[in-house]
């Protein structure tokens, strides 16, 4: 019988193997099982010899989404942080998660799953559904980047969450495994970083609206359960901050405890 080692060295092995270019560069830790990865690499002693750094959790048991909510996984899920050294201000970083959520999307287009979109300020959905979600923590200069992902979304866990979701398996053909859907997206991920370090937010603005849930459409915003605003979703500009058309004055609005909805229910779509 292989050890539990064997077993995480045989993971990075076959992530590894799948990496290219700037990605090959950086560490990747895996644990078997911790409360949340993005805790664990906001701890100061959490490797500190490399400031950029991959954390794998093969079982997440305490995953964080905005606001104190939570994100939900199982062993059929991929959870995993990126450290990230960032030589801009805080302010700078506003358009980070939008900047991350394209780069995975990205990934996943690579590996040819379909009917993907962005919904601001960090979510990503498939066919109108929750696929994976993005938590980015800033700690003194870098960035905590924590990201979900549903692989294999069993029906219990499903069944749990409070909204539709859906996960990147194709609707027919060999199943997509968590290491091969991890190295694609750090592929995409690792470079997208170094960018925007460089370049800001403007660098990714035109890759996100093409990929952003509901634009041209009609939406509103507000924490759960009251609207700030009404409109038509135009985009975002080159800082990140939501636009949205409203009686043909654009107003903008900066990611805080907002959600975005559509006004009408998009999850029976298809893409
Ligand atoms: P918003 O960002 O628009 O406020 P949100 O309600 O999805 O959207 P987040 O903080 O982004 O809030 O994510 C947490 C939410 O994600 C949870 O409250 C739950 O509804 C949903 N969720 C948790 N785990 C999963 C999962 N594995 N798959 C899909 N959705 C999940």
């Amino acid at each position: 019988m292989s050890s539990p080692s064997l077993a995480l060295d045989a993971i990075g092995h076959a992530v590894m193997a799948d990496l290219r270019g700037p990605a090959q560069a950086i560490p990747l830790q895996i644990c078997a099982e911790t409360g949340s990865t993005n805790a664990d690499l906001l701890s100061a002693e959490a490797w500190p010899q490399h400031p950029a750094l991959v954390l794998l959790a093969l079982v997440q048991t305490q995953g964080r989404g905005r606001s104190g909510r939570q994100w939900l996984s199982d062993g059929g899920s991929l959870t995993f942080s990126v450290r990230w050294p960032f030589s801009r201000s805080t302010s700078q970083l506003l358009g980070l998660p939008l900047a991350v959520a394209v780069a995975v999307v990205q990934g996943l287009e690579d590996l040819s799953v379909a009917g993907l979109s962005i919904k601001w300020p960090n979510d990503l959905l498939r066919r109108g559904r929750k696929v994976g979600g993005i938590l980015v923590e800033l700690s003194g200069q870098s960035a905590v980047i924590g990201i979900g992902l549903n692989i294999a979304l069993d029906a219990v866990l499903a069944a749990s969450l409070d909204q539709m979701a859906a996960d990147v398996q194709p609707m027919q053909g060999p199943a997509i495994q968590r290491e091969t859907v991890l190295a694609a997206i750090l592929n995409r991920l690792v470079p997208a970083l170094s960018v925007f370090n460089a370049e800001g937010f403007g660098a990714f603005q035109s890759d996100w609206a093409t990929r952003a849930a509901w634009l041209g459409r009609a939406v509103r915003l507000g924490p759960a359960g009251s609207e700030v605003a009404q409109g038509t979703l135009c985009g975002v500009d080159a800082h990140g901050a939501l636009l949205l058309e409203q009686q043909g004055r654009v107003s903008r609005y900066l990611v805080g405890d907002l959600s975005l909805r559509p006004i009408h229910d998009p999850a029976a779509e298809s893409d």
